[in-house]
């Protein structure tokens, strides 16, 4: 499999490897396959029954090639899905007649960015062994990827990771989960600023990396790598094979921000997985709500949701929804990106967005509608929802029903991490799991650092 930059005008393409290390090609662009593998009927019937981790390895396999033996594939798949405290993965819950949940929080950091970032890391620290070179990660969190990419790299022999956090602004839960892993490549620091100043640093050491040695580089984990969409094609087939496999149309809703969840699912379904919807749920931050009903992609202010993780502006995977639709004309969407670019506005030809319009529907949830239902919900089920959730069941129940068609709504995050939407919703915190309760009394290891980039730069080097 070769892949392609969604700017790349000089038809070059690429190696798994070369994207994998690289996170983002030069132009700015995004990495994309050039050609998706195609799964018919028989070979989608052929996964029922099989395990988590079996299906990983069939739908990862096309994706990675000959980069990786099927050996050292299983091997890392097995490594990354054993972390999570549920023997299915991602166990389907039955929520209401024909509407399921797809629990995807059953892992280190009881959310679902585990499932991408626990192979990410593994996936790094093997082409890093092959190349016989060491990087070094480097991230800024507002709370939740900090601690899954921690997570996901504890173990890794030839990486050093890095996180900035914005001193006192993550939750003391959200701080733990990163500065109790007291492993000696994971490193955490407090940045004396909030989380914009912390996302400049990171951008700063980035964009110019000449003060490190030659045989070393840096990562970006929030990067938007090809490997993390990859690893979350796996569930959208998981589930669909326990529903009715090749045979039946599946619904499903997704929490969305920065539109790699859903676009993974997009994916699932260009490889030949039946889906007849995907509806992007958002929350107020709704950029992408804007899109599929009016052709409106303009930025606009942020607000401070009760679903802090979809608390984005722009979507930064969006772009290779539009490489798709336009036929893989890099020319048009290095112009769109540009248009963006300029007037914080985007609006796409008519005919290309009714076109993929067809395959999504969008709602908006409001802090109001997520409290709501997820009362709604407990009062019914006796389910607890987490905030981002709510968004996802909020757009199912908005929808005019498919009474026959299976619909799967993704609960990306468990909602003892989220305790004020709990309060807000007027219902009561579950016991927290038990690795929650060991958090609040583990030793933590963190430095608090001033904004400064050369005094930043100059921590670095001291890890090289
Ligand atoms: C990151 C995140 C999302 C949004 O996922 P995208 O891939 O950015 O669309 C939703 N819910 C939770 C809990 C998250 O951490």
């Amino acid at each position: 499999m070769r892949y392609i930059s969604t700017r790349g005008t000089d038809s070059a393409d690429y190696s798994f490897m070369e994207v994998l290390l690289k996170g983002m090609p030069e132009d700015g662009g995004l990495y994309v396959p050039k050609e998706l593998p195609r799964f018919s009927p028989e070979k989608i019937s052929s996964l029922k029954g099989l395990a988590y981790n079996d299906i990983a390895f069939e739908i990862i396999k096309p994706f990675t090639g000959d980069c990786i033996p099927d050996e050292v594939l299983k091997e890392i798949i097995g490594n990354s899905y054993g972390t999570f405290d549920h023997s299915c993965v991602a166990p389907l819950y039955p929520l209401y007649s024909n509407v399921w949940v797809l629990e995807l929080f059953h892992g280190p950091t009881l959310a679902f960015k585990d499932f991408a970032l626990q192979i990410l890391g593994r996936l790094l620290d093997y082409a890093l062994e092959q190349e016989g070179r060491r990087a070094i990660v480097l991230g800024a969190t507002s709370g939740d990827t900090g601690s899954a990419a921690i997570e996901g790299c504890r173990h890794s022999k030839n990486l050093d990771i890095i996180i900035l956090h914005p001193h006192k602004r993550v939750s003391e839960i959200q701080r733990r989960q990163m500065t109790t892993v007291l492993a000696s490549n994971v490193h955490n620091f407090a940045i004396d600023g909030n989380f914009d100043d912390c996302q400049e640093l990171v951008k700063q050491c980035l964009i110019d990396q000449s003060f490190l040695p030659k045989n070393i580089n840096l990562v970006a984990v929030n990067s938007i790598n090809w490997a993390r969409i990859m690893a979350q094609i796996v569930y959208y087939f998981y589930a669909s094979v326990q529903l009715g496999g090749s045979e039946r149309e599946i619904v499903f809703s997704v929490p969305t921000g920065n539109f790699g969840d859903i676009y993974a699912g997009y994916i699932a379904k260009r490889m030949g997985l039946p889906i007849s919807k995907l509806v992007v749920a958002t929350n107020k931050n709704d950029i992408l709500h804007r899109f599929f009903q009016n052709n409106d992609y303009s930025r606009k202010t942020l607000y401070q949701t009760l679903s802090p993780s979809m608390d984005i502006m722009v979507s930064s995977n969006f772009e290779r929804l539009l490489f798709d639709a336009y036929q893989q004309d890099a020319s048009a969407i290095k112009e769109l990106m540009s248009q963006f670019h300029d007037s914080n506005k985007l609006t796409i030809k008519k005919s290309i967005w009714l076109e993929i319009k067809q395959y999504f529907s969008s709602y908006s949830a409001q802090d109001s509608d997520i409290c709501d239902t997820m009362k709604k919900t407990y009062n019914e089920t006796s389910y607890l929802l987490d905030p981002h959730t709510a968004t996802g069941i909020h757009a199912l129940k908005s929808m005019d029903s498919l009474p026959l068609t299976p619909q799967v709504s993704l609960a990306t995050a468990h909602p003892i991490k989220f305790q004020q939407a709990i309060v807000d919703a007027q219902l009561t915190a579950p016991k927290p799991p038990q690795s929650m309760r060991e958090l609040l009394t583990k030793q933590e290891k963190y430095n608090i650092i001033p904004k400064n980039l050369d005094n930043l730069k100059k921590i670095i080097i001291t890890l090289t």
